[in-house]
């Protein structure tokens, strides 16, 4: 290692404590933690000029690769005029582009109103927010409950966690979250008092950090149809879903349903800067109309709602989709994806296969399948031994994911599967 590299990691062990990371083993010496400082296209480089291919998008943000000369150019013709203005009682062009294009993406009608914010998490609070006031402003406060699923992720602030089933990342701050009634399936919704029910949230087509885990074909619309049933709102979480990953821009275009919340973030702007969407009709936003005094403002924000460079980030981003027919050649990528995982499945530890477009989970197991003791961290090490072959990615438990950019070239996708399958058999058979 450099003396550059040593000093820096150095510091971060004596300043840092980073996310969903057990600092003690991070500060073991015999881990070395990456410090990356280049990207361009599929590949990461480090700072000891090693290069990576990024598995998984920066843990799900990349959408056209590292470094694309059309978001960069974008971003700094921004910057030359001005990084941040308010949006409370001000508003700017590339957030006023951004909100048109995203209303236009989707069928019309659908939706008619953007409200952005940070972070998938944000976007999901706001629309809970929404949701509860739009029940009391049209006199229906009882409405006032929402059902969420069985190991959903919705992020990580009290609210969106409040809506978490990953029990592992939500258990220890239960006792501040909201009551949820938590569903294991579209079939359970019918034991529901529906009357106190103000929305129900999913994933659409899969539920990432559960493991990367597939719905059934037809819960979307089974969902949609339950809720026009009993007049319940619903709201569709493509975070990760959003932006090209399950082949289509968004995952609900597969069923052709329409939610009353979309909300949006990681590859809203390729990936390149946090910015979050929730996007929704006109018919919740015509509640909230009237004299100030009526008191139906929405009192929600943050300081950097609307931010000029995420959405100039943004627009450059949703033109390349156009300029490139990204959504075309991605076909063709997933396609091959599905050849590459199921010679992957040849591998006697592998488990499961699980692929949604663009997203892959591999879960490895013992050859008789029953799983390996989660405490000896066997995709953890597996992803930490597919790194010294130069493929970055993180699991979830025992799934190894692979969802790169959608650049990524064939012969990068084989690299990875190589590294992948190698690391699987290192680590499985103990070597
Ligand atoms: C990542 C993710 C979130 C949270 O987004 P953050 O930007 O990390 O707050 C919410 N929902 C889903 C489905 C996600 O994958």
């Amino acid at each position: 290692m450099t003396p550059g590299t040593e000093s820096l990691i150095r510091l971060d062990r004596q300043y840092l404590w980073h996310p969903f990371t057990q600092m003690k083993g991070w500060c073991d010496p015999a881990y070395e933690p990456l410090v990356l400082v280049e990207g361009d296209g599929a590949i990461l480089r480090d700072s000891e000029g090693r290069e990576y291919i990024d598995g998984n998008s920066s843990i799900w943000t990349n959408v056209h690769g590292h470094r694309h000369p059309a978001i960069t150019a974008a971003m700094k013709a921004q910057l030359d005029k001005v990084a941040h203005v308010s949006f409370l009682g001000t508003t700017n062009e590339p957030a006023i582009r951004l909100a048109e294009k995203l209303v236009n993406l989707l069928p019309a009608g659908d939706y008619s109103r953007v409200f952005f914010t940070d972070n998938g998490s944000t976007a999901i609070e706001v629309a809970v927010k929404m949701t509860l006031q739009y029940w009391q402003l049209i006199g229906r406060p009882e409405r006032n409950r929402f059902v969420a699923f069985d190991n959903a992720y919705h992020g990580d602030t009290v609210g969106a966690a409040s809506l978490g089933g990953v029990s592992a990342f939500t258990q220890r701050f239960a006792p501040v979250h909201f009551a949820i009634e938590r569903v294991d399936s579209t079939d359970a919704l019918a034991r529901l008092d529906a009357n106190s029910i103000a929305a129900i949230i999913i994933e659409p087509m899969v539920q990432g950090a559960a493991g990367i885990r597939l719905w059934p074909e037809g819960t979307l619309r089974r969902l949609r149809e339950w809720c026009d049933a009993h007049e319940v709102l619903l709201i569709l979480d493509e975070v990760l879903t959003g932006f090209g990953r399950t082949g289509k821009m968004f995952a609900c275009q597969h069923d052709g349903v329409r939610a009353d919340f979309l909300c949006l973030a990681k590859g809203l702007t390729g990936g390149y800067v946090p910015l979050a969407a929730t996007l929704t009709n006109e018919s919740i936003y015509s509640a909230f109309l009237g004299e100030y005094q009526d008191l139906k403002t929405l009192f929600y924000g943050h300081s950097f709602c609307g931010n000029p460079v995420g959405c100039a980030a943004a627009l450059a981003s949703l033109e390349v989709f156009e300029q490139e027919e990204t959504l075309r050649h991605l076909g063709e990528k997933i396609t091959y994806l599905s050849e590459l995982l199921s010679r992957v499945r040849q591998n006697a530890y592998v488990f499961e296969i699980r692929q949604c477009g663009f997203i892959a989970g591999i879960e490895v197991r013992q050859p008789d399948g029953t799983a390996f003791e989660w405490t000896s961290q066997t995709g953890a090490r597996i992803c930490q031994r597919a790194r010294e072959y130069g493929l970055l990615t993180r699991p979830v438990l025992d799934t190894l994911v692979f969802m790169p950019p959608y650049c990524i070239t064939r012969e990068q996708m084989d690299a990875a599967f190589v590294a992948l399958n190698q690391a699987i058999l290192d680590i499985c058979q103990g070597t």
